[in-house]
């Protein structure tokens, strides 16, 4: 079968074939149906992250079930499903209780789960080591269903332990609008009464924020206008919430600049910036936190809002053979919401 690999730091991925997985005991075969490309893919690839070459890309993953191994209850063949993406032990308290992305035992496990480490979904068939990181779709379509597996959980899972700062009368300010922060929109606009600012250098994607729920856009690109325009509208109070699904050093001095007191600072984005955390540096109150990824049960949360019409991914769909192009494009900003790799 056909796989997009991760030859090492610094190399070109490359389209191989590799034998097709055979599921052993307790393990899942899926039948990809589309794998979503994540800006993080680019700084596992250009970063010394620790990850070894010789693994298939793709942490957001869904298609259909094509074969159970051994002992596999409670699915059949063809079944439509998403793959939940940081694999942890399945034992310890944060993954009894469905928090994987934050199991204890992370660091023994060898990588951090599909694509990230172990083989993930871009390739016609991925093995999934366990039945419980699987979520059903229902009538979910998995081409359109894949993204939700990072770029909708991680904002969620990100705005939903800071819902009860999120009344009425505050204001949250999303910066970058690209995969994550297209849904961090449709969620915040679901789950919340609070006032959205929608933060990007790219205007198409200030025009796409807009379209999914953002009250106001600001193009970011000039980060002393951006901080006039944003305090000018949330005022003194300063935004109760700035979610930084980029993490660049611009990005950390806008948001910086904007919050108010007793507010959340979050970092999702990967961009490598920087703020001094002290006394001072920060409003009063202002708690800074980088919450990684998501749980299981909130993928399944996450999958009924999108079965529901309630949020929905953007998506572009790729020939998988045109792995390295979509990265390029990822790279040059040119993906409005998600592309997704078809096999
Ligand atoms: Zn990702
Ligand atoms: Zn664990």
């Amino acid at each position: 079968m056909k796989a997009v690999r991760f030859n090492g730091v610094g190399k070109p991925v490359s389209i191989d074939d590799i034998p097709k997985p055979t599921p052993g005991p307790g393990q899942v075969l899926v039948r990809i149906g589309g794998a979503g490309v994540c800006h993080s893919d680019l700084h596992v690839m250009e970063e010394e992250l620790g990850f070894q070459a010789g693994f298939t890309l793709g942490h957001e993953n869904a298609g259909w079930i094509a074969e159970l191994g051994e002992g596999v209850q409670g699915f059949r063949e063809g079944d439509p499903v998403a793959v939940y993406g940081p694999w942890g032990c399945g034992h310890c308290h944060a993954c009894q209780l469905s928090m994987e992305n934050y199991c204890e035992n992370a660091d023994s496990l060898g990588a951090a789960g599909g694509g990230l480490g172990f083989d993930g979904g871009m390739a016609d068939y991925m093995l999934v080591p366990a039945a419980r990181l699987l979520v059903p779709l229902g009538t979910l379509d998995p081409r359109v269903a894949a993204p939700l597996s990072d770029a909708a959980l991680t904002p969620y899972h990100a705005i939903k332990r800071v819902l009860p700062l999120l009344t009425g009368d505050t204001t949250v300010v999303v910066l970058g609008i690209g995969g994550l922060g297209h849904m961090a929109v449709q969620l915040l606009r679901v789950l919340s009464t609070a006032r959205i600012i929608a933060g990007d250098v790219d205007d198409a994607k200030l025009a796409h924020a807009r379209q999914r729920g953002a009250d106001h856009t600001i193009n970011t690109r000039d980060i002393e206008a951006a901080t006039t325009a944003i305090r000018d509208i949330v005022g003194p109070r300063g935004a109760v919430l700035v979610l930084d699904c980029v993490g660049i050093q611009p990005t950390f001095d806008l948001g910086a600049r904007v919050l108010g007191r007793d507010s959340r600072w979050t970092i999702v984005g990967l961009g490598g910036g920087h703020h001094d955390f002290r006394f001072g540096s920060t409003p009063y109150g202002c708690e800074m936190c980088t919450p990684y990824w998501g749980g299981r049960a909130e993928l399944m949360e996450v999958i009924a809002m999108a079965r529901d019409g309630r949020i929905k991914a953007e998506t572009t769909e790729f020939p998988l053979e045109q792995a390295a192009q979509v990265y390029e494009k990822l790279k040059a900003g040119k993906i409005v919401g998600r592309a997704v790799l078809i096999p």
